[in-house]
C-alpha cells in the first residue's frame, strides 16, 4: 500500500488537503494505495518554491543543465523495468505497452540533452550601420503540467525535460487516478541532485489545477486531458496571463483504400485500435474503407482479433489489457449501448469477456461495428475504449469529407498503394499527425506532437523545436557601440 506524497523544494511530504481516495489496480480492483489531495497552502509552497529556485536556475550553463539530462536517461534506464511494471498496475495496459510508454519519455531527455544548441538565437551584423540585433532564448519562469490518466509516466516526460533544460522551474500535477507513477520518476529526479525547487510535484484534483491556474508565480502551463478539460484550462490560463498548450480528446479516422495491403494494414490496425484498450489519443477509431476494402478488411480483421487474448497485462501472452477505472468501463459499455441503439451492428461483441484469476478487473474485449454511419454518436464522440467502428463510402472523395468533417484533428491515416492518394490525404488531412501505412501516427521526441481543432488549444506543442519555443521568451538585443 503506497500513499502518494508531494515534492516540494527537494522534499518528500504527505499532502494534507483532506480529500483522499484509492488508487486501484484496474486489472485486478486491488487498492495498490491512497492519494490525498494537496491543500491550497501545498500548491502555493510549490509554486514558490519553483519560482525562487528560478533565478540560480536560468543562470545555470544550459551544458551543465543538459548533463542533468544525461544523468536523468541512465536514472530512467537504471528504474525502466519498476516504472513499466508500475505503470502497468497503475492503469491496466500490457507490460510491453508500458516499456513502449516509457522508452517514448525516455526519448525525450535524450533530445534534450542537445539543449545548448537547440536553444541557440540568431544576430545580424550590421542591420543599421554599426547596429547588430542577437536574438536570446531566455526561459521564462515558472511551468506547470497537468496530466491525464493514460500515459501516468510518459505525459509529464513531453514536457519537464525541455522546460527545466531550457532554464525553467517546474511543477507536475498527476491524474490523481494514476499518481503513483510520478512519485517513481519525482524519486528518480530526486537521485539527479538538482537545486531544490526546479522540480516539484503536486497530487490532487481540480483544485489543485485551479490553484497552479491562478497562481501569480505560474508563467505557464502544459496540459493533456480531454477536450472539455483542455478547452477549460486554455481560457482560464490565458484569464490570468500565462501562456497555455492544452491537448485535448480525439476521434481519429483511418482510410483504407481498395488497393492497401489487407494483411499489413490489419496488423497496423491492431495496434492502433486496441493498444491501451483504445484509451490513447491517438487510436484509431472510425475506419473508413472504401469501395471493396471493406468485406476484405473487415474479415481480416475479425479474424485477427478473435485470436487476440485480453487479460491482466503483467501476464505474458495478453494482447490487451483492462480498462483504467470502473467508471470508464461504464460509460464505454454506456457507448455500446447507444451505437446498438442507432442502429450500427456489433460484428464482434467483448462486453461479456471474463478474465481467468481477475474476476473483478475492469475489461471489456475488443469489440467491431460495422454499419455504422457519420451522425450516429460512436462515430461522431471519443469513445476512448477498445470499439472499432466501420463505415463504408464510395470512394476517396466520399471518405475524404467525412475526415474533413471532423471536429476533432489530432491524427489520422491513410493505407494505400497510391502515391497520389497518399499525398492528397496528407494535404488536406485537418488533424496535424498523419500516418500513411502507419497505424499509431506518434511524433518522436525531435518533432512535435499535438492536434488542432478542438484536440489541441494554444499554437506551439509537446517536446521537439516548438517546446522550445514554447518555454522560452525571444529577446531581441540591438546595440550600436560609441
Ligand atoms: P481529464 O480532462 O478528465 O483530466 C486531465 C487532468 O485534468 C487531470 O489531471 C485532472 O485532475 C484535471 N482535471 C479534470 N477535470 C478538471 C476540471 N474541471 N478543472 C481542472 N482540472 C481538471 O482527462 P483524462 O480522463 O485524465 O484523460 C483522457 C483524455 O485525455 C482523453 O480525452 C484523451 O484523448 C486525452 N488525451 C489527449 C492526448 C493528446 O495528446 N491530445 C494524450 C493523452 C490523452
Amino acid at each position: 500500500m503506497k500513499i502518494a506524497k508531494n515534492y516540494i523544494n527537494g522534499e518528500w511530504k504527505a499532502p494534507t488537503g483532506g480529500h483522499s481516495q484509492d488508487i486501484i489496480n484496474p486489472a485486478t480492483a486491488e487498492v495498490l494505495g491512497n492519494v490525498t489531495f494537496s491543500s491550497d497552502a501545498e500548491v502555493d509552497a510549490a509554486a514558490k518554491a519553483a519560482r525562487a529556485a528560478f533565478p540560480e536556475w536560468r543562470a545555470t550553463p544550459p551544458v551543465t543543465r543538459a548533463r542533468y539530462m544525461f544523468k536523468l536517461k541512465q536514472a530512467l534506464e537504471d528504474r525502466f523495468d519498476d516504472a513499466a511494471k508500475l505503470c502497468s498496475m497503475e492503469v491496466g495496459k500490457t507490460l510491453e505497452e508500458s516499456r513502449g510508454e516509457v522508452r517514448r519519455g525516455i526519448e525525450v531527455v535524450e533530445v534534450m540533452a542537445g539543449i545548448s544548441t537547440l536553444m541557440k538565437g540568431q544576430s545580424t551584423e550590421d542591420i543599421a550601420a554599426g547596429l547588430d540585433c542577437v536574438t536570446f532564448r531566455q526561459p521564462v519562469g515558472v511551468f506547470a503540467a497537468i496530466a491525464p490518466f493514460n500515459f501516468p509516466f510518459m505525459v509529464p516526460l513531453w514536457f519537464l525535460p525541455p522546460a527545466i533544460a531550457t532554464g525553467n522551474t517546474f511543477i507536475v500535477k498527476p491524474s490523481e487516478q494514476v499518481p503513483l507513477s510520478q512519485q517513481l520518476l519525482f524519486e528518480v529526479l530526486d537521485e539527479l541532485s538538482l537545486p531544490p525547487g526546479v522540480v516539484n510535484l503536486v497530487n490532487g484534483g481540480k483544485d489543485a489545477v485551479n490553484g497552479l491556474l491562478s497562481h501569480p508565480a505560474v508563467n505557464g502551463v502544459s496540459f493533456v486531458g480531454s477536450t472539455q478539460t483542455a478547452k477549460y484550462i486554455y481560457s482560464e490560463a490565458a484569464r490570468h496571463g500565462k501562456r497555455v498548450q492544452a491537448l485535448g480528446g480525439a476521434k481519429n479516422f483511418i482510410l483504407v483504400l481498395p488497393d492497401a495491403d489487407i494483411p499489413a494494414t490489419v496488423n497496423a490496425l491492431m495496434g492502433s485500435c486496441y493498444g491501451c484498450a483504445g484509451q490513447r489519443c491517438l487510436a484509431g477509431s472510425n475506419i473508413v474503407t472504401v469501395g471493396d476494402a471493406h468485406d476484405k478488411l473487415r474479415d481480416a480483421l475479425l479474424e485477427k482479433v478473435r485470436a487476440m487474448k485480453t487479460g491482466n497485462g503483467l501476464t505474458p501472452g495478453v494482447g490487451m489489457g483492462a480498462i483504467a477505472s470502473k467508471a470508464a468501463k461504464e460509460r464505454i459499455l454506456g457507448m455500446i449501448d447507444a451505437g446498438l441503439k442507432e442502429g450500427a451492428k456489433l460484428v464482434l461483441d467483448g462486453r461479456g469477456v471474463k478474465v481467468e484469476g481477475c474476476p473483478d478487473g475492469y475489461y471489456i474485449g475488443p469489440c467491431i461495428f460495422d454499419d455504422v454511419t457519420p451522425s450516429m454518436r460512436i462515430a461522431k464522440e471519443e469513445i476512448f475504449g477498445p470499439v472499432v467502428n466501420l463505415l463504408r463510402v464510395k470512394d476517396f472523395e466520399e471518405g475524404m469529407r467525412l475526415v474533413e468533417d471532423c471536429h476533432y484533428a489530432n491524427a489520422g491515416s491513410i493505407f494505400t498503394a497510391s502515391g497520389k492518394f497518399a499525398r492528397e490525404f496528407g494535404y488536406r488531412l485537418p488533424a496535424s499527425m498523419c500516418g500513411v501505412n502507419i497505424g499509431v501516427a506518434a511524433p518522436m521526441a525531435s518533432f512535435s506532437f499535438g492536434g488542432s481543432r478542438s484536440s489541441f488549444f494554444g499554437d506551439l506543442k509537446a517536446h521537439g523545436q516548438e517546446s522550445i519555443d514554447f518555454y522560452t521568451d525571444r529577446k531581441v538585443i540591438s546595440s550600436r557601440w560609441f
